[in-house]
């Protein structure tokens, strides 16, 4: 009998044994091909011996010192490597364990910010239906999922929520990507007027829909309008790389592809590539200076803030995606996993969709590709589809996302950037004995 206590009571998870490369193994041996990172999270594979050396060259120099006293050279080092990446205007980095408390740190930053200019008046947040940021609380709070906040509904903070940008489902029959685009972001206008022009202090977004859509890009144009109406009415914009940063959609932070300009960044997950547990908030130098220039103290930390050998290993992990050219064959192979997706699938009577940037690939089913009516809800395609993919040696992340407030199914694609072209056919063999099984 086990004394962990795990997500699923009702169906305990196996026991790994070890991973190498694109692999995972359980204690009788099977060999899974990790075609989502678990959630996003493996970017660089299993086994990566740059990282495990960085790792146990950091536990022999020092594995903790408080920051309350001591910085270290990894965790400046690696602030520096990030920094030198990030989006212009980006100039600070707080180290954090994950994505929830990245974003957790980057909700109460943006609200710090305008205590400490002198705005205490905004206390509103618009984030978009479709999207997660968090389990803890105000990160829950700012999620578009209903179902995950329901049990602790009323320990919530209030926020408000608008459409994502969500062309499959959205986008009408004659209207251009662009015009979508614009009449999408048009909502973040009209919410922010509804509360009130001077009391929202942040808009939050993922740039590239994660899990709760089955990655989802924006149309063009559509990021170009939000920042506008943020410079208009003076909203911080936070942008939500946890999952779809770090390299994922093709570019270190996957916003540059859409050339906005955020306030404040969260990245976790491929930051650490599963190595260490380790997440990040990057700000801009304006709130950064507000907080040096007020109070001088950012009212928010954890004790593992900046854990040296976490930042060590992130550290070993971005060398490898940026100096080693890891992202640079994001697209590329990205390009490949869509085109040999499309060919096997494309024409499925119950795939709808199938979309993504880089190596962040999603498939939507439906029952009927006419009215993109999707499955019953009690029919639960998405965890069916989980066990069969699982069953066939291929993990991948199967979600209910959100459609019109019901349950979808979507599989996330997220494999490790290492994958060649026998990768990509393979999961695209063990994907289709899946479907077939359960379809
Ligand atoms: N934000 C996004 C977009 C995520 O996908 C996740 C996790 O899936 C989080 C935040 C929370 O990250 P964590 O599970 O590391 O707390």
């Amino acid at each position: 009998m086990s004394h962990v206590f795990p997500r699923h009571t009702k169906t305990l998870p196996l026991t790994v044994s070890h991973g190498q490369g694109v692999y995972l193994y359980d204690v009788d041996g099977k060999a899974y091909f990790d075609g989502s990172g678990g959630a996003a999270v493996s970017c660089l594979g299993h086994g990566d011996p740059e990282v495990t050396a960085a790792i146990k060259a950091q536990l022999d120099a020092v594995a903790f010192a408080h920051t309350s006293f001591f910085t270290s050279a990894p965790a400046e080092a690696l602030a520096d490597k990030l920094i030198a990446h990030a989006p212009e205007g980006i100039d600070r980095v707080y180290f954090v364990s994950g994505g929830s408390e990245a974003m957790e740190a980057a909700l109460k930053l943006a609200r710090q910010y305008y205590v400490e200019i002198g705005q205490p008046q905004r206390r509103h947040v618009i984030a978009r239906r479709q999207s997660y940021h968090g389990n803890t609380l105000f990160a829950l709070a700012t999620g578009g999922n209903a179902w995950r906040r329901a049990p602790f509904a009323p320990l919530m903070v209030d926020t408000a929520h608008i459409s994502a940008c969500y062309a499959y489902r959205g986008q009408e029959a004659g209207e251009s990507a662009e015009a979508y685009g614009l009449r999408m972001a048009n909502e973040l206008e009209a919410q922010i007027q509804r509360l009130g022009a001077d009391t929202v202090f942040a808009f939050v977004a993922e740039p590239v829909v994660g899990a709760t859509a089955g990655a989802v890009p924006p149309v063009p144009g559509y990021f170009k309008r939000i920042r506008e109406i943020c410079d208009q009415y003076g909203v911080l914009l936070i942008l939500d790389e946890v999952m779809c940063g770090m390299g994922r959609t093709g570019t270190l932070f996957a916003c540059e592809q859409d050339d906005v300009r955020p306030d404040i960044i969260a990245v976790a997950k491929g930051l650490g590539a599963g190595y260490q547990p380790i997440g990040a908030m990057l700000c801009s130098a304006d709130i950064y200076t507000a907080i040096e220039d007020g109070s001088g103290y950012f009212q928010h930390g954890h004790t593992y803030v900046g854990h040296p050998v976490a930042c060590a290993a992130a550290l070993a992990v971005l060398t490898r995606l940026t100096d080693g050219g890891l992202v640079a064959r994001v697209d590329e192979m990205g390009k490949r996993l869509q085109a040999a997706l499309e060919q096997a699938f494309g024409q499925h009577p119950n795939v709808g969709d199938i979309r993504g940037r880089g190596l962040f690939r999603g498939i939507e089913f439906v029952m009927d590709r006419e009215t993109k009516a999707p499955f019953p809800p009690e029919r639960a395609l998405h965890k069916a589809l989980k066990k069969a993919t699982f069953e066939a040696g291929l993990i991948c992340y199967p979600m209910g996302g959100t459609i019109d407030g019901q349950r979808g199914d979507h599989i996330l694609l997220a494999p490790p950037f290492i994958l060649d072209d026998s990768h990509i056919e393979e999961i695209v063999t063990k994907l289709g004995t899946a479907i077939d099984t359960v379809i």
